[in-house]
């Protein structure tokens, strides 16, 4: 067998579709710097010629941080007793909704912990209300629900949603997730896409006991299900949970997974997570978005409540206004070449596939 070499293998993964799960994981475990340097690479000219050179700004609002759940890895877990916990209001919501529309952007995330108070119906008009006022895209992030509870926010006014999967290792996500199971979550995934939302899923790298293999597998997973969006973050421990004395995940893995799963899915919107910011020094949101990613989240959490939605430690809850990181974006942007970018930036695949019916069609006629 011909051994493996870098640059052939990582054409082979650049050239649609005859890549393996294999080149894959060769590709990850190369850990050197020029390695990760080179798969940055040929995942950055990827996003410039199927993304473009916009760096595409969402708010999010972390609106309670309750959960039913005991992830090992989640400093939100029910078990944490130690944490405040709030529920904003409808009408906090919508004003740092107002803070979100005033600074131009035109999506707004709505997080929150498996919060099981929460109604349905509440939040269903939560949606609605913002629907009315604005002009933005509204995108959920609230866990698994019932198809129903789903329904009942796509026909509120729901543009998006956001579930990760975490992993793909059905083993390593019961360990990580006591009480759930990987069937519900691929369940959720499955009604989210068939109602129609622009769905996003995301991983998690550097656990314990995961392998490159599993994060190719992470990674062919997502091409196979064609998400629109996708949230690819380092393990960080957080001191309150069962995994509080692991090793943080390795931000090179972490930027070379991004890159990988760039390079396979092409034109699926892909953030610098702020996990990535937590994990590596002042430029790893650089690194980043110059290892395929194209959209940064700007937390409009109001600061009483942004303190308490510790998921891990570290996050920025510094008062800075959002036009200081508008302008911090900004500054990254010009060293890359790009612009900031405030449009809705609507799922790209979706966007695509209509071009193609229309291209078709015209052939057709
Ligand atoms: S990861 Fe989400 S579901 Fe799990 S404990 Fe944290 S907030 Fe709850």
């Amino acid at each position: 067998m011909p051994e493996r070499n870098l640059q052939s293998t990582l054409n082979s993964v650049c050239d649609n579709g005859t890549s393996t799960r294999a080149d894959v994981e060769f590709l990850l475990a190369q850990g050197d710097r020029d390695s990760t340097r080179r798969i940055m690479h040929a995942a950055d000219e990827v996003r410039s010629r199927y993304v473009g050179d916009g760096i595409v700004l969402r708010g999010i609002i972390e609106f309670s941080n309750y959960c039913r759940n005991t992830c090992a890895y989640c400093g939100l877990n029910t078990f944490n007793t130690n944490l405040a916990r709030y529920r904003m209001t409808r009408e906090q919501i919508l004003e740092s909704v107002g803070n979100i529309a005033e600074a131009g952007i035109k999506t707004v995330v709505l997080q929150s912990g498996e919060d099981r108070d929460l109604d349905p119906f509440w939040l269903a008009q939560v949606i609605e209300d913002i629907k009315d006022k604005f002009d933005m895209a509204v995108t959920l992030s609230v866990g698994e629900w019932s198809e129903d509870d789903y329904r009942l926010w796509r026909q509120a006014g729901g543009d998006r949603y956001l579930l990760k999967i975490e992993t793909t290792n059905p083993t390593l996500y019961g360990l990580l997730h006591p009480g759930m199971s990987f069937e519900d979550r691929l369940r959720c995934l499955g009604d989210l896409k068939s109602l129609g939302y622009q769905t996003g899923s995301g991983s998690i790298v550097g656990l314990r006991n995961q392998t490159c293999g599993d994060l190719a597998r992470d990674i062919v997973f997502f091409k196979e299900q064609d998400f629109d969006m996708l949230g690819i973050g380092p393990f960080i421990p957080h001191h309150r949970t069962p995994l509080a004395d692991e090793p943080q995940g390795d931000l090179g893995l972490t930027l070379r997974t991004l890159s990988l799963a760039r390079i396979l899915t092409k034109d699926t919107h892909l953030p610098a997570t702020t996990a990535v910011g937590v994990a590596g020094s002042g430029d790893a949101v650089r690194s980043a978005l110059a290892a395929g990613a194209n959209v940064v989240m700007l937390n409009f959490t109001p600061p009483a409540y942004k303190r308490f939605y510790e998921i891990y430690p570290g996050k920025d809850d510094s008062a800075h206004s959002s036009g200081q990181i508008i302008k911090e974006i900004e500054t990254i942007a010009h060293t890359l070449g790009r612009y900031v970018s405030l449009s809705r930036a609507d799922s790209l695949k979706q966007r695509n596939e209509n071009m193609l019916q229309k291209q078709t069609l015209v052939r057709e006629n």
